[in-house]
C-alpha cells in the first residue's frame, strides 16, 4: 500500500465537489490511503479519486470531519451538506450530518447561491449531476430538514419533486408535508407535466384542485406533454412527439388526468377570464378539436346550455323558462368584453370545427334555440341538416310536453 497525497492543484471543479462529498471534508490537502497497483502517482486524476472514494466508503464514519471543513463552500456556495444530498450513499450524508446537527454555526437550511437547501436538492434527484436516492431524502427529514423551505424560485421541496416527476421523493415528502397554504403549487406542477402518478398522490394526500388562478382541470384539458413512469424511471413526451411516434399513450394520459381531477371534485364549469371572459365555462375553448375530451367534459356535467346563451335573440321566445334563462344570460354576457359562444366561434380559424361542436353540444341540452348569428354560421356547415332536424324535434317535444300530449 502506498500513500498518495492529492492536492487541489490536481482537481477540476467537478472532482473537487466529489471530494467534498465523499470525504466529508474539503481540505485543500488531505491524504488518501489507496492501492496504487493500477495507478501511477503522476496520473492522480478523477479515476484515482473515484477509486479512493469506493475504497473509503465503508470507512466513511472514521473520516475527519469538522465544523470548519463543513463550512467551506465551492464557487456556487455549495457546502459539503449540499453535495452530500445529491449523491447516492447515505453513509456519506450521515457523516456530514453528524457535524451539521451538532453545530452552532450550521443548519440543515443552509442555501446555495441558487437558493437550494439540501432537501430541495434531494427532491431533484434523478437529474444529471444529481443521482440522489430516496434514503437521502428520508435521512434529511429525520434529521430535521424543513419541508417548508423554499428554493430560489419560492418552490418547496414537495413542489420541486412534483415539478421534476420524482415520485419516490414526492411519496416521502407528502407524508411529511403539513399541508396548509402550500398545496397549490405541487399539484399545479404535477398536472402541468401531465403526470398522473404524482397528481394522484397529491390529491390522495388532500391537495385541492381549485387553488390556482388557472385551475388544474383546465391545465389538464389543454396539456401539451405528459410524464410516463416506468419502474424507477420516468420520461416526458410532448403532444408533438406522441404524434411522431404514433403512440396514443399521450392522449390516454390526458384523459386519465382529467378523469382523475374530476373524481376528486374538480369543477368542470370553472372560468378563467384573464385572457378571454366567456359566457360559457372555459374548458370548451381548450378542446374544440378533441371531441373525445369534449364529450368527457359534457358527460361530467359541463353546462352545454351556456353555449346557446347570447343577446342576439331569436324573436320566437314563447317559453317562460327560456325567457328567464335568456334574461339571466343577458345579464351575464351584457357585461363589457364577455363573449358568447356564437361570437367565439365566428372567427375564421374555428370555421371547420363549429359544426361538429354544435352538433355534439345538442346531445346535452333539452330545449334550446339558436340565435340568428349562430344560425348563419351553422347553415354553411355539413352538419346543418342534422342540427336543424334536432332543433325542430326538441322544439316539437317541448311543445308536446307542455300540452301533455302522448
Ligand atoms: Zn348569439
Amino acid at each position: 500500500m502506498l500513500k498518495a497525497t492529492c492536492t487541489m492543484s490536481y482537481c477540476d471543479d467537478k472532482s473537487f465537489r466529489k471530494l467534498c462529498v465523499y470525504m466529508g471534508t474539503h481540505a485543500c490537502h488531505f491524504t488518501l490511503h489507496i492501492e496504487m497497483d493500477d495507478f501511477e502517482q503522476e496520473g492522480i486524476n478523477e479515476e484515482l479519486i473515484e477509486f479512493a472514494i469506493r475504497e473509503s466508503l465503508h470507512d466513511a464514519h472514521k473520516l475527519p470531519c469538522s465544523s470548519q471543513t463543513n463550512r467551506e463552500s465551492d464557487s456556487r456556495a455549495r457546502l459539503p451538506l449540499h453535495a452530500a444530498a445529491v449523491q447516492p450513499q447515505q453513509e456519506i450524508l450521515h457523516v456530514v450530518l453528524q457535524v451539521v446537527v451538532t453545530s452552532t454555526e450550521l443548519t440543515l437550511e443552509e442555501q446555495t447561491d441558487d437558493g437550494d437547501t439540501a432537501l430541495t436538492l434531494a427532491a431533484e434527484a434523478g437529474l444529471v449531476e444529481n443521482v440522489g436516492c430516496a434514503a437521502i431524502t428520508m435521512l434529511l427529514l429525520r434529521n430535521g430538514a424543513k419541508v417548508t423551505s423554499r428554493d430560489g424560485h419560492g418552490v418547496t421541496p414537495l413542489g420541486v419533486a412534483a415539478e421534476y416527476g420524482n415520485a419516490e421523493a414526492l411519496d416521502i415528502l407528502v407524508q411529511h408535508e403539513n399541508y396548509g397554504d402550500l398545496r397549490k403549487t405541487p399539484l399545479y406542477f404535477a398536472v402541468s407535466n401531465g403526470d398522473v402518478t404524482c397528481a394522484e398522490m397529491l390529491l390522495a394526500a388532500g391537495a385541492r384542485s381549485d387553488l390556482d388562478p388557472l385551475r388544474c382541470i383546465l391545465v389538464a384539458v389543454r396539456a401539451e406533454r405528459c410524464i410516463v413512469h416506468l419502474g424507477a424511471c420516468c420520461f416526458s413526451i410532448t403532444r408533438k412527439q406522441a404524434c411522431v411516434a404514433g403512440t396514443f399513450g399521450f392522449v390516454l394520459f390526458r384523459y386519465e388526468l382529467v378523469r382523475l381531477l374530476l373524481s376528486y371534485g374538480a369543477e368542470v364549469n370553472c372560468y378563467f377570464g384573464v385572457i378571454t371572459d366567456t359566457v360559457f365555462p372555459t374548458a370548451l375553448q381548450y378542446c374544440l378539436r378533441d371531441h373525445a375530451m369534449l364529450r368527457l367534459l359534457l358527460n361530467s356535467g359541463y353546462h352545454a346550455h351556456k353555449c346557446f346563451q347570447c343577446c342576439h335573440g331569436d324573436g320566437d321566445e314563447t317559453d317562460s323558462s327560456w325567457t328567464d334563462l335568456h334574461n339571466q344570460a343577458y345579464q351575464i354576457y351584457s357585461q363589457p368584453d364577455v363573449i358568447s359562444f356564437c361570437e367565439f366561434v365566428s372567427v375564421l380559424c374555428l370555421a371547420h370545427v363549429v359544426g361538429s361542436v354544435a352538433r355534439l353540444l345538442l346531445d346535452y341540452v333539452g330545449h334550446v334555440r339558436i340565435c340568428p348569428d349562430l344560425r348563419r354560421i351553422l347553415e354553411k356547415k355539413p352538419e346543418w341538416d342534422e342540427i336543424s332536424d334536432i332543433l325542430s324535434k326538441t322544439s316539437f317535444r317541448d311543445v308536446k310536453v307542455g300540452l301533455n300530449l302522448p
